[in-house]
């Protein structure tokens, strides 16, 4: 690959992995991965650099699960913490992204590498996210068994809306990709899969040296990070939605095809955009397009990402 090449970080969301209504087994999500890295070779044909940041939500809720079931079982073995979970996440997600991109490559004769890269994102001690934890993770439990868990464990739980109770975890903002130097070592060479989930959760001892902590960093924001040290092209987030719409799910609803920063801030400001769902896209598209004037963060679904690149489909955020 040479200088030529435009170069773009993907941001997979949900719907590229898992299909909704589905069984979340690991068979089905091949199946959808599958598709999935058909659409990616194609981007990567058209003569693209690409790195790839996934979501794990689903994923890292079963294994958290799996392994509170497996405690109780075996009694006195504890759960696996949080940010462990996270890593077993990567792992199983960029194995199976691994595995299918290559194969969706070989089959257009473009033998690139893939390479998923298990990735520890620093976030600080002190994010004001910390003191209001909002993410719920992992299985719904008793009174009792909540009252304990916050007892023994100093976990915060939170009644859900009559299912039961829920433990939540901080969002704090990205700071640094621990492992952005192998990333960047790789890029020219490789197409990588990092940061997946967010990237493992860990903050900096005095001494440097790194620990994980039970935390959710919203994927779209790393992939965000990663653009910016990565100086691409294009920041492409994928979801359900070819284009983000303002007064959306309304009568009036509103698809929006190019947008700057400040029109994005009054939108957003307006309410338009879902916490918790579109708003850390467009906030990470904001972040970007700040950044790089001149170059464009793209959200669209995944079926119209090269259309998009080229400036036909989705919704392109730039500064001016
Ligand atoms: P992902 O798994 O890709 O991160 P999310 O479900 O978290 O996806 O967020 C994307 C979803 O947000 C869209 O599929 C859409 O249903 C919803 N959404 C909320 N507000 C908007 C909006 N203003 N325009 C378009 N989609 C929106
Ligand atoms: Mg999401």
């Amino acid at each position: 690959m040479s200088d030529e090449c435009k170069k773009v970080v993907i941001a997979l969301g949900g719907n590229a992995l898992q299909e909704a209504g589905t069984p979340a087994t690991a068979e089905a999500q091949l199946q959808v991965v599958n598709k999935t890295c058909e659409y990616l070779a194609d981007i990567s044909c058209k003569g693209y650099e690409m790195a790839i940041v996934h979501g794990n939500g689903p994923q890292v809720g079963r294994i958290v699960l799996s392994q509170e079931i497996a405690s109780m079982a075996e009694g006195d073995l504890p759960a696996m913490p949080f940010d462990v979970c996270g890593a077993m996440s990567q792992g199983y997600i960029g194995y199976q992204i691994q595995q299918s991109l290559r194969d969706a490559l070989r089959n257009r004769n473009r033998n690139i590498p893939v390479v998923t890269i298990l990735t520890q994102v620093v976030v600080d001690e002190n994010d004001p996210a910390f003191l209001n934890p909002t993410k719920p993770i992992g299985p719904f439990y008793s009174k009792e068994d909540a009252e304990r868990l916050i007892a023994e464990k100093g976990y915060v739980m939170k009644e859900d809306a009559g299912r039961g109770w829920r433990r939540l975890v901080a969002s704090p903002v990205p700071k640094r990709i621990t492992e952005i130097d192998s990333v960047k070592r790789l890029w020219n060479t490789t197409i990588v899969i990092t940061a997946g989930g967010g990237g493992v959760p860990v903050v900096e001892n005095m001494d440097g040296s790194l620990r994980g902590i039970a935390a959710v960093i919203d994927k779209d924001l790393a992939a965000e990070r990663l653009a910016e040290d990565m100086g691409t092209d294009y920041l492409l987030i994928l979801t359900g939605v070819n284009k983000v719409a303002i007064n959306y799910k309304k009568p009036d609803q509103q698809e929006l095809s190019h947008i700057t920063v400040a029109q994005a801030i009054k939108y957003m400001e307006e309410g338009h955009f879902a916490p918790g769902s579109m708003l850390p896209k467009v906030l990470a598209a904001i972040k970007f397009a700040r950044r790089f004037p001149g170059k464009k963060a793209i959200i669209t679904s995944l079926y119209k990402a090269a259309e998009a690149l080229e400036g036909k489909e989705g919704t392109t955020i730039t500064m001016a």
